[in-house]
């Protein structure tokens, strides 16, 4: 699918910006009965759609943008980047002929980037003999020798899978995540090949100790001395690519020694964007190593305490000054989507962290903080000018939009953008459920403004192809966040 720019036609009463912006939002607010009744009960006014002819989108909202609140004020995207960011009136006072999106009262944040997940091994529930037992990954992966369970999972390599997929990540707010098995079109992929469905470059070499558990059996903790094994990498893959591998996933000293030797080779070989993938089994002098080796954690916090029963130490990467991103899995031990592991966050920072960390830091580490880790810090997860216009509209519930965000279940995600163009989004949220044209394509009340026609199935198909898959709105049968140790 190609992400279009343009928005059909539909009947509207504001014809132009100006209007749009001052005259019609002005005139709504103050007399529009349905928007004081909905004020009355603590609803947000709906957004409303006024499309222009121009090809460019002007966005009115609460905007998102790291500071400790939010600021009224609009943005304005062209060819699919963030031209402008300011005040209504002075932004749609450069917008005539634009699309206006007026969600005046609605949080506008950047789009999340899920530092973190596997597409075709997102699509199934978890093993119902999942239980956190597992000390390292290969235990579960059948690679550890005998006595260990073997997790059940399969793989979706249709196109009509990993299409759901990806829009269960896009109604969840995420807009671009790291890995591969990605669709064309949809919300944007970082990957090491250079295919059509990869806007972006990272390497997100998977495993780069094959087989650690019997690579490092001669090895005991704590280890001391030089680092006698290096990591490998994919074969081809340019080695200035940002590098996110999965590293010390497990609790036991092989995952232990498989974060020194990382960490030692980064250090020996500066000069790239590194990142840790989970990290669990990170010793704190290791953890203490990663601010200043730049290293950036990638938190799965749902994926490590379902299958470890414990996570790595955030509030002490934290302290040490060290980025944390966060990032999904997969759908057989993570969280269906960003929302979900927010909420799995902010539960295990109760719990055993005695709440240090809040909703702020989980919005940098979806956004700022994940772009970093892919590289693309001057491309996506801000609401700056020449920075893609990826970006999502959801319900503002009280003056803090971070810890907002807890709460947040996709019904409150009124739009997703890729690109600039609308994909995704919430039929209640806007003004008498009044979308586009292009958003033809509806699961419920959820509205799909894709074009199937690059892909093998229509919109009956792609559901015919996944009943059985991990539903796009719900967390049935999702992995559990508990910890218990
Ligand atoms: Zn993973």
């Amino acid at each position: 699918m190609r992400r279009s720019h343009k928005f059909a036609a539909i009947s509207i009463t504001c014809l132009t910006v100006s209007a749009a912006v001052t005259g019609c939002g002005a005139a709504q607010m103050g007399g529009d009965a349905s928007g004081a009744v909905a004020a009355a009960v603590g609803q947000p006014r709906p957004c409303r759609i006024m499309p222009g002819d121009s090809g460019v989108t002007v966005i009115i909202g609460q905007l998102v943008q790291g500071a400790e609140a939010a600021e009224a004020g609009a943005i304005r995207i062209e060819n699919g980047v963030i031209a402008e960011v300011g005040g209504a009136d002075e932004v749609g006072s450069d917008a005539d002929g634009a699309t206006v999106i007026d969600c005046a009262d609605w949080y506008v944040s950047p789009g999340f980037v899920n530092a973190h997940e596997h597409l075709a091994a997102s699509g199934g529930f978890p093993d119902p003999l999942l239980e956190p037992v597992y000390a390292h990954r290969e235990q579960w992966q059948g690679r550890a020798g005998p006595g260990h369970y073997v997790i059940e999972w399969g793989r979706r390599d249709d196109e009509a899978g990993r299409f759901w997929i990806e829009l269960r990540h896009l109604f969840g707010g995420t807009t671009t995540l790291a890995g591969g098995d990605a669709v064309a079109g949809l919300l944007k992929n970082a990957y090491y090949l250079d295919e059509p469905e990869n806007e972006y470059r990272a390497d997100t070499q998977i495993f780069p100790f094959p087989n650690a558990t019997a690579m490092f059996e001669e090895y005991s903790c704590p280890f001391g001395g030089p680092s006698p094994v290096e990591p490998e990498f994919l074969t081809g893959a340019p080695s200035d690519m940002p590098f996110l591998p999965h590293i010390a996933e497990g609790i036991n000293c092989t995952a232990t020694l498989e974060g020194q030797f990382y960490l030692d080779y980064v250090e020996a070989n500066p000069g790239r964007r590194y990142s840790v993938v989970h990290g669990v089994g990170l010793q704190a002098s290791d953890i203490e190593r990663l601010g200043a080796l730049d290293v950036t954690l990638v938190w799965s916090p749902r994926s490590n305490v379902a299958l470890y029963n414990t996570t790595v130490d955030i509030p002490r990467a934290l302290n040490a000054g060290a980025r944390i991103a966060i990032g999904t899995d997969w759908s057989y031990s993570g969280s269906y989507n960003m929302l979900e592991e927010f909420r799995c966050a902010d539960r295990i920072d109760n719990d055993a962290w005695g709440d240090q960390l809040s909703g702020i830091d989980y919005w940098r580490m979806a956004t700022v903080e994940a772009a970093y880790a892919m590289g693309l810090e001057d491309v996506t997860g801000r609401l700056t000018p020449g920075y893609a216009a990826d970006l999502i509209v959801y319900r503002k519930r009280s003056a803090n939009p971070y810890d907002d965000l807890i709460a947040t279940q996709t019904s409150d995600v009124a739009a997703g953008f890729v690109d600039g163009a609308l994909l995704t989004g919430y039929a209640p949220s806007f003004e008498a459920g009044r979308l586009p044209a292009q958003c033809a394509n509806r699961i419920g009340e959820y509205f799909v403004c894709a074009d199937y026609s690059d892909y093998p199935f229509d919109h009956a198909g792609l559901l015919a192809a996944n009943t059985d898959a991990a539903p796009l709105f719900s967390n049935e049968r999702q992995a559990s966040c508990g910890v218990h140790r």
